[in-house]
């Protein structure tokens, strides 16, 4: 008997045109109307281009919860974290290096993300519902960006200093090229989909993205900085982290479940030494993740180390691979935050919308009059 959880013996499905796949073939004239049952995660056949008829709610139901998350980081005032920023004595050297560190991971972090949605995973995604939830994400991580401009601007920062950290602090540019190896991977005109091996490299990239960058290092950074807003320190940027954690959270869930589909359209992909491998690849970026929090806190302050910041990593790779049907990477580790999950309650969210409303409409007014 042939063994289908090995790709030698998967099924042979003659490989799709490329242009099929990224919505950019001939147009089909006349050609038979798209029914549900023809839409597929990868290497779909059918029209990328026709939204409707909806096959994956899911990925419909997370484009509105992310619309109805609307917020600009500009909306948030900066007086209290600039006055906090220039007093001579309000915040310890250890607070100051682990803010700017963490904020120089972000700023890049921001693009590299909205790179690989836009360069690499978005041609090879062939569904339109999560493309429409794509579109939305990448305009997402371009306020993420922002927040990150607004931020060096109010507290007058050193712009080069930040930006350039990804290029500069050795476990900042190592977590950066770990992940984009994947993106230069697919990112090319000769790499598609539709062979066992190119469909893993695809869901190696969504691993590498959704689960370990979005998902697992950069929450560590919100811990950090919620950890300072929690003390009333650098409350206008724990704020906007606290929005950038709510965005993030989606990105990490429609990743997860990107990936679940893919194995459930394609078993044969999900074979136990692929099921290895990306169980390596979650300890592996623990692993960087532990030298980052070194680097940002060589010592310990408010609850924070990097001791407590690796724990944390455990706790959440496990969970990470939990969320995959994946056995847990490391020994059975407690949260060592569990503040973390109040923060992402978002208490003020009512009057923050309603006063937004109404900036809006007048910002609106003077634009279009
Ligand atoms: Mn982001
Ligand atoms: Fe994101």
């Amino acid at each position: 008997m042939l063994d289908w959880s090995d790709p030698r013996h998967a099924p042979a499905a003659a490989p799709i045109p490329p242009t099929e796949a990224t919505g950019l073939g001939t147009i089909d004239r006349g050609g038979a109307r798209v029914s549900v049952d023809d839409k597929r995660m990868i290497n779909c056949r059918a029209d990328v281009n026709q939204l409707l008829p909806l096959k994956y709610k899911w990925a419909w139901e997370k484009y509105l919860a992310a619309c109805n998350n609307h917020w600009m980081p500009t909306e948030v005032s900066m007086q209290a974290d600039i006055a906090l920023w220039k007093s001579r004595d309000g915040l310890t050297e250890d607070e100051r290096r682990m803010v700017k560190r963490n904020l120089g991971f972000f700023a890049a972090s921001e693009s590299l993300v909205a790179n690989n949605i836009v360069l690499a995973i978005y041609r090879h995604l062939t569904n339109p519902e999560c493309r429409q939830y794509l579109l939305r994400q990448a305009f997402e991580e371009a306020v993420h960006t922002h927040t990150f401009q607004y931020i060096v601007e109010s507290l007058g920062l050193d712009e080069g200093e930040l930006f350039n950290m990804y290029r500069e602090v050795p476990s900042i540019t190592d977590k950066a090229a770990w992940a984009l190896k994947h993106t230069q991977g697919i990112e090319n005109a000769s790499f598609a989909t539709g062979t066992p091996e190119a469909d893993q490299a695809f869901l190696r990239d969504l691993v590498a993205f959704y689960v370990i960058f979005e998902g697992m290092w950069f929450y560590t950074g919100f811990a950090q900085i919620l950890a300072l807003g929690r003390r009333n320190k650098m409350v206008g940027i724990a704020e906007q982290y606290q929005y950038i954690l709510r965005d993030e959270s989606i990105h990490l869930n429609f990743g997860i479940d990107v990936i679940n589909q893919i194995k459930a359209e394609n078993p044969h992909l999900w074979t136990k030494a692929f099921q290895e491998e990306i169980r390596t690849m979650l300890r592996e970026a623990a692993e960087l993740e532990a030298a980052y929090g070194r680097d940002t806190m060589p010592r310990g302050f408010l609850g924070l180390n990097a001791a407590l910041c690796e724990q944390y990593m455990h706790f959440i790779a496990n969970r990470r691979c939990g969320q995959l049907g994946l056995m847990p990477v490391f020994p059975e580790a407690d949260n060592p935050f569990p503040w973390m999950s109040e923060a992402m309650d978002l208490k003020k969210e009512k009057n923050f919308f309603e006063t937004r409303v109404i900036d809006y409409q007048s910002g609106g007014a003077l634009a279009w009059d």
